[in-house]
C-alpha cells in the first residue's frame, strides 16, 4: 500500500513535471508573458539609470560633510535656504563671460549670455542653461508664495525664480552669489592657448 502510495506521488510528480515543460514550448503566450515581464523590469531600470533626471548623477552628503565643505556663508544658503544681503554677494555686478556652476557639486546651472542687469543686488539670469539641472518648488515662507529654485543634482538653494525677467522667457531666476561658483571662458581659452 506504502509502495503504491509512492507510485502515486512519483507519477503526480512527473505529470507536474511534464505539464510545466510542455506548456512553456507549446504556449508560447506564457513565454512571451515571461519575456515580457523580463522587459518591463530592465526597461524600468533603464528609466531609473538612463532617464533625464539621471539617479546616478546626484549628489548626496550628510549634513555633517556640507558642513566641512562649504564656507558658513555657502552651507546657511544652500543647505538651510538663506539669502545673502543685496548687493553684497561675488557676482551681483560681475561681467565676465563664462558659466556659473553649483558651489556645491559643480553642475552648470547659467551662462553669462542669460545674465542681465535687474538692479536688485543679486546675481539675475533670465534662463537656466539646462531646465533639467534645476528644479522649482514652492515656497510659502513668506506671506507671498514663491517658487524656490534648487539645483537638481546636490538639491543646494539657489533662490528664486520671479515672472518680471526680460525677454525671451520673461522670468527673472534671481540666484544668490554664494551658491554659485563662477568659471570663465577667457581662461579656458587661455589653457588652450598656452598648451
Ligand atoms: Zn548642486
Amino acid at each position: 500500500m506504502r509502495y503504491l502510495n509512492n507510485k502515486y506521488i512519483f507519477l503526480a510528480f512527473v505529470f507536474l513535471v511534464l505539464t510545466v515543460v510542455t506548456s512553456s514550448f507549446s504556449r508560447n503566450k506564457s513565454t512571451c508573458f515571461i519575456g515580457m515581464c523580463y522587459n518591463a523590469i530592465s526597461e524600468n531600470n533603464s528609466v531609473i539609470t538612463n532617464g533625464p533626471k539621471k539617479m546616478t548623477d546626484k549628489v548626496e552628503k550628510t549634513d555633517e560633510q556640507w558642513r566641512k565643505e562649504l564656507t558658513p556663508e555657502q552651507y546657511r544658503i544652500t543647505r538651510k535656504g538663506g539669502t545673502e544681503r543685496a548687493f553684497t554677494g561675488q557676482y551681483w555686478n560681475h561681467k565676465e563671460n563664462g558659466k556659473y556652476v553649483c558651489i556645491g557639486c559643480g553642475n552648470e546651472l547659467f551662462k553669462s549670455e542669460t545674465k542681465f542687469d535687474s538692479g536688485c543686488g543679486w546675481p539675475s539670469f533670465y534662463q537656466p542653461t539646462d531646465s533639467n539641472n534645476i528644479d522649482e518648488r514652492e515656497d510659502r515662507s513668506l506671506v507671498r508664495v514663491r517658487t524656490e529654485v534648487v539645483c537638481n543634482r546636490c538639491g543646494a538653494h539657489l533662490g528664486h525664480v520671479f515672472e518680471d525677467g526680460p525677454k525671451p522667457t520673461g522670468l527673472r531666476y534671481c540666484i544668490n552669489s554664494a551658491a554659485l561658483d563662477f568659471q570663465s571662458d577667457d581662461k579656458e581659452a587661455q589653457r588652450e592657448e598656452t598648451k
